[in-house]
């Protein structure tokens, strides 16, 4: 049977640093659904319509990698899609504590999903979301920090905000 893996995450917007997971993701497992999740604990910037455009836009050489979006459980959307694993990355030592507890949490609610975690390439371990709406907001160049495909995009959509 085919392995499928969900990759979550608030991708507000979608940077180059998830991307990175995202294929390497793609590369372990036969289908991989990047799950757009709205974290109440985080203001959001951009709509889930768009950060689910953002990311389709970003995918397009990723065969086996589909976009979609939750507003529940991601426990319960990873079994209903017969996931075997969520799929996350780890860039510093701040993001274990919380990423622990989730998948603790995870393997609770859904004792036969595994959660894997992937290590940032080095390159990218500064880099969020929030770096990227901060920087483009005051004026900066963002060309290092997302898809080249959707940087006019979000730029232009920072600047409206
Ligand atoms: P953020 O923390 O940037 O708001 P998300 O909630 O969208 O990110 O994160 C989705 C997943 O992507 C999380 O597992 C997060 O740790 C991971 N991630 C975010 N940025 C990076 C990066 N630069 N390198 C590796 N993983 C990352």
């Amino acid at each position: 049977m085919a392995s499928v893996a969900v990759c979550p995450g608030s991708f507000d917007p979608i940077t180059i640093g998830h991307l990175n997971i995202i294929s390497r993701a793609a590369k372990l497992f036969d289908r991989v659904i990047v799950v757009v999740m709205v974290n109440s604990r985080k203001k959001g910037m951009f709509t889930p319509d768009e950060r689910m455009d953002f990311i389709r836009r970003s995918i397009t050489g990723l065969d086996n990698v589909e976009v979609d979006y939750y507003d529940g459980l991601l426990a319960d959307y990873a079994q209903r899609k017969g996931a075997v694993a969520i799929v996350k990355g780890l860039r510093v030592l701040s993001d274990y504590e919380d990423e622990f507890k989730q998948a603790l949490t995870n393997k609770r609610l859904a004792k036969d999903i595994e959660t894997i975690f992937l290590v940032t390439d080095t390159e990218y371990m500064f880099l969020s979301s929030s770096v990227v709406k901060e920087v483009g907001s005051l004026g900066g160049e963002i060309d290092d920090f997302v898809p080249p495909e959707i940087k006019d995009d979000i730029i232009k959509r920072i600047r409206e905000r």
